[in-house]
């Protein structure tokens, strides 16, 4: 609605602006034509130098024309180039302060569930003697709870930090093969019933932080298990190709569509609207992998897998 009313209140005052241009050229070309007329008439026609002097006064008069019209253009271009600037900033922030509020709904959502299931496990096991078995059950549920609390809390301290700058990374020789077996194994003992298959070379070094590649890895596979069937296979590869190591982490889900395929990048974007999404999220995590791999100096790209499906790949400098 406000993006409407700002919209409309936006079309009318630059199409009145351009009008008005318009207006008070029409208004100059018909006093210069006028003023034309009356020299051209004060002239006197009998005179020997009629000719010249005819000539001279429309030679002015296309003078001024050509200079209405140059300084017409250029007002013109002047006023769209500002106009299209405003519009997208407009929107642009517009966009950014909806998805903000969509961020806070979805945080506040997925910080209160863990705690509730948390809260609610610890307060059986308080209350009740249950078997060995089931308070295994419950502890590992809410250790499983405790971890996602944990990956979101990361996500967003360390976006922020990476976003100002107070994040100071720390970058050494690191082992991906060693730390891509290591957090596919993870994901397998938070998966039991999923199947991801890893495909690893060995000895693969490259110049980062520990962490954030675990962080990276974490949320591109916490994507493919979530945007897949349960029943599908997640593929995870590193290889090494010329003086880069590549890792990807393919799925077998939907894929995502052409148009968007840049959004999803993007800060708190999520495909789908608050009211019909199944999933959870925060829309931080490809924002995040993307900031990672930048300050990595890597590329990060999306491609489509075959059948369906869709396939991020990060190309890191091997060392
Ligand atoms: P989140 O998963 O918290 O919503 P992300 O930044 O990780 O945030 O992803 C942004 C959006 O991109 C997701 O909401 C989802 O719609 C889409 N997306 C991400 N990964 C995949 C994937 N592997 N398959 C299909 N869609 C995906």
């Amino acid at each position: 609605m406000k993006l409407r009313i700002i919209t409309i209140v936006y079309w009318f005052l630059l199409v009145y602006i351009i009008a008005a241009l318009v207006y008070w050229f029409i208004v100059l070309e018909n006093q210069n034509s006028q003023m034309t007329e009356l020299r051209i008439e004060e002239l006197k026609k009998d005179a020997s130098a009629f000719t010249q002097q005819y000539d001279a006064i429309q030679a002015q008069h296309k003078r001024k024309v050509v200079q209405y019209i140059s300084e017409g253009a250029t007002f013109l271009l002047l006023i769209i180039l500002g106009a299209s600037f405003v519009y997208s900033a407009v929107r642009k922030q517009i966009r950014l302060s909806h998805q903000q509020q969509n961020f806070m709904m979805a945080v506040t959502h997925e910080l209160k569930t863990p705690i509730a299931i948390t809260k609610l496990n610890l307060e059986t096991l308080q209350k009740r003697t249950l078997e060995e078995a089931q308070q295994q059950k419950l502890i590992a549920n809410a250790l499983q709870e405790t971890d996602r609390l944990n990956v979101l809390t990361n996500n967003i301290l360390v976006t922020s930090q990476l976003e100002t700058g107070t994040y100071k990374l720390n970058r050494q020789e690191t082992d991906l093969a060693t730390l891509v077996r290591e957090g596919v194994k993870d994901f397998n003992g938070r998966f039991p019933k999923r199947v991801i298959q890893l495909n690893a070379e060995e000895n693969i070094f490259v110049n980062g932080e520990i962490l954030l590649l675990q962080m990276l890895l974490n949320n591109l596979l916490d994507n493919a298990l979530k945007y897949s069937p349960k029943e599908s296979v997640v593929k995870v590869g590193l290889i090494k190709k010329k003086q880069n190591a590549l890792l990807y982490v393919a799925d077998e889900g939907g894929g995502i569509p052409a148009d968007e395929k840049k959004k999803i990048f993007q800060k708190f974007y999520r495909i789908g609207n608050e009211a019909t999404r199944q999933t959870k999220g925060t829309g931080l995590g490809l924002y995040l992998c993307k900031k990672i791999v930048k300050d990595h100096h890597g590329t990060f790209w999306l491609s489509d897998n075959k059948p369906h499906g869709a396939i991020f790949t990060v190309q890191l400098q091997a060392i």
